[in-house]
């Protein structure tokens, strides 16, 4: 099962001329690492090909297998035969059968998991494949021309199409400060891509996938050439899209994590844009990091991969360190536009002037005053939504907390109840505390509604808006706000992480971080790069036009050297100290992690059980291979469920993943226990 790089006869057409199938192996969309052979009745044999979609008999019900391989006549076992064979041409190309069966490996997840995960809801839920050819979308963008390069930009391309005139699978990390026009380097090699007659996939986080972004490649190539894929669109659309593709009529494929997958007949290039992003790994099974399947896909094609960030992952710098991955500094904004200048407030030292409470330090508060006399905007940043994020009795000294997860409850003051951020279970507030029947009930702490509120009571004058998940439920509501505030019908944008990212607004010239600790505290071993990258994403938004941009950080740790290198834009201090942690740690990129996590109703059952599987492991697995645990995971009670963890880490990934496979097929299963694998956890 050769990839089909070149611009080959399509592998629908050649299946055809296969001769007759007897047997064949399947993949169903289950959590099992096996296959399952099938023998194929003669008015089907012509049918059946790699890649299809079969009905098949599953123990006392239907399934809807998709056939991996074709195989011999089983010796020793009967099999039964398939009922129905679903799909004229095949749904997956050889490349995508191939790069499920690794994923499934790698990740330690079902093989037919893997695939359902790559196709669209209606096809994984069995529907026939549509005839007619797709309606063009109807957008109009007014079209737009290459830029001139400066002299990085330029010696960046040159590499990078080097690599594509060799037809040379290379990875190129393209380390740009915010600003530094990497987007232009991808537009131009993407029109090289396509000049070829190539496709190109350009991953970017699903919170960028603003119609900003879109419009950027729809006008540069039109509306036609681009498909867009993302989980805010409707199933129909979606499926639309992967349509024109497999027909190869978008050529330039626009998506999030998932669009990786995209059924492309002859790949080119793939751009991953902000690669250190956490939303490219799946959460669910299969859980894959949409970084390495990339990789991998592209170097089935030799195409080459560009990684592009302002704040690499600490694991893809250390790959460029060691010559792995080829690095294309771009080290000066375009235009020349400066780095906005950044203030770090030691709110400690506010605490001293009797100010204990207060959200906004003198020298924020100042500035935001300035910024709106002088009709300029600010955005405010604070990455906890809701009111406050503790509800406090007085009167017992209680906190209040959710009684399926056991986490706090935050008070949300626009619908007064509190909510559960985990299981996201709501309830009224209360009036008197639950317990001890106390009047006294406090919110403590700062979210987002409430720096909102404070704003108001400040600055009575000045128009507010915020965005957060709570604020921005409905469909299109994002792009509204954005638009308003682009108008300037808005002074002050208060927000979580979605104003962090990707927006570029010429008037805004103050960033203030209300709390650049919040995801410090978290018990993490990536909490100072995530900090790091947060605050320096952020105070990117400062400036970005003809005005100077100010940034003011709000800390309790203002020695902490993830917040000094920020307030620097200094990632490589950044990452020469936390690379040095992680050496001597033994953590990613010096060791191979895989976490374990059981899940049941019955707190004890759920403890055996990874008690069980952990008594398993030392004896199975090499004594090099550390294992930790069973220890409780940090949100231990989720939706009346109790989850114990273990951590495996070993300095060689061979020690830990097929000898692990191979353990926990020795451990029987436990009724009402769940067990999830985490290869390379984030
Ligand atoms: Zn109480
Ligand atoms: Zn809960």
């Amino acid at each position: 099962m050769r990839p089909d790089a070149g611009n080959g006869p399509l592998p629908a057409r050649t299946s055809i001329k296969v001769q007759t199938v007897r047997y064949v192996e399947v993949a169903v969309g289950l959590p099992v690492q096996t296959t399952f052979h099938y023998s194929v009745p003669k008015q089907l044999q012509e049918q059946a090909a790699v890649g299809k979609r079969v009905r098949i008999p599953f123990r006392n019900r239907q399934l809807i297998g998709y056939i991996v391989g074709v195989v011999g006549r089983p010796e020793g076992f009967s099999v039964k035969p398939i009922l129905e064979v679903l799909d004229q041409d095949p749904i997956l190309g050889p490349d995508l059968v191939e790069l499920t069966r690794w994923i499934g490996k790698k990740y330690l997840a079902g093989w037919g998991e893997t695939i359902e995960a790559a196709l669209p809801g209606p096809i994984r839920k069995g529907r026939l494949m549509m005839k007619s050819r797709s309606p063009e979308p109807a957008v109009e963008v007014s079209p737009s021309s290459p830029l001139p390069l400066n002299a990085e930009q330029k010696q960046a391309l040159d590499s990078i199409l080097a690599a594509v005139n060799r037809r040379e699978h290379r990875v190129f990390l393209l380390h740009g400060v915010t600003g530094s026009g990497k987007t232009e380097v991808y537009l131009q090699a993407i029109q090289e891509i396509l000049s070829q007659g190539k496709t190109s996939i350009v991953l970017v986080p699903e919170i960028s996938l603003t119609p900003q972004t879109i419009e950027r490649f729809q006008a540069r190539f039109g509306a036609k050439t681009v498909a867009v894929l993302h989980s805010a669109m409707l199933e129909s659309q979606r499926l639309q899209e992967w349509h024109r593709i497999r027909l190869g009529e978008a050529h330039v494929v626009v998506g999030a994590r998932s669009a990786v997958f995209a059924p492309v007949q002859s790949l080119g290039l793939v751009v991953i844009d902000e690669e250190h992003e956490p939303s490219y790994k799946q959460e669910d099974a299969p859980r894959y990091h949409a970084r390495e399947v990339a990789i991998t896909r592209a170097k089935a094609f030799q195409a080459p991969v560009i990684l592009g960030s302002a704040t690499p992952a600490i694991e893809t710098y250390y790959q460029a360190t060691q010559r792995r991955i080829e690095l294309l500094p771009l080290r000066s904004r375009i235009e020349e536009v400066p780095l906005p200048q950044v203030e770090i407030v030691d709110m400690r030292q506010e605490f001293g002037r009797g100010s204990r409470g207060k959200i906004f330090s003198r020298q924020l508060e100042e500035t935001l005053a300035q910024t709106l006399t002088s009709r300029q905007q600010a955005i405010l940043f604070l990455n906890r939504r809701g009111f406050s994020p503790f509800i406090h009795c007085r009167g017992c000294g209680q906190i209040l907390r959710c009684k399926s997860c056991q986490v706090t409850l935050t008070y949300h003051m626009d619908t007064r109840s509190m909510v559960c951020h985990t299981c996201h279970s709501e309830q009224p507030a209360p009036e008197i505390c639950p317990k001890c029947r106390s009047e006294y009930i406090r919110f403590q702490g700062i979210g987002t509604q409430r720096v909102e509120s404070e704003l108001a009571r400040l600055f009575p004058q000045a128009s507010i808006a915020r965005m957060d998940t709570d604020s921005m439920k409905a469909r299109g509501s994002h792009a509204k706000l954005l638009s308003a505030f682009r108008r300037h019908e808005i002074d002050v944008l208060v927000g979580t992480q979605m104003v962090a990212k990707g927006l570029d607004f010429p008037r805004v010239t103050l960033v203030g971080v209300i709390s650049a600790d919040t995801a410090l505290n978290l018990p993490d071993f990536r909490s100072a790069e995530r900090t790091f990258n947060l605050l320096t994403q952020v105070a990117g938004r400062a400036g970005r036009g003809a005005l100077p941009g100010k940034v003011i950080l709000q800390t309790y740790t203002p020695h902490h050297y993830g917040i000094v290198a920020a307030g620097r834009h200094d990632y490589l201090a950044f990452y020469q100290q936390e690379i040095e942690a992680r050496r001597q740690c033994g953590l990613p990129p010096f060791t191979h992690l895989v976490q374990l996590t059981v899940r049941s109703l019955g707190e004890n059952k759920a403890l055996e059980y990874a008690k069980k599987i952990a008594q398993t492991l030392r004896r199975c697995l090499l004594s090099e291979v550390q294992i930790l645990g069973p220890s409780p995971a940090p949100v231990h009670r989720v939706r009346r469920n109790y989850l114990w963890q273990l951590l495996l880490k070993s300095p060689e990934e061979v020690h830990l993943k097929e000898p692990l496979a191979a353990a926990l097929r020795e451990v029987s299963a436990s009724r009402g226990c769940r067990l999830a694998i985490d290869v390379d956890p984030l």
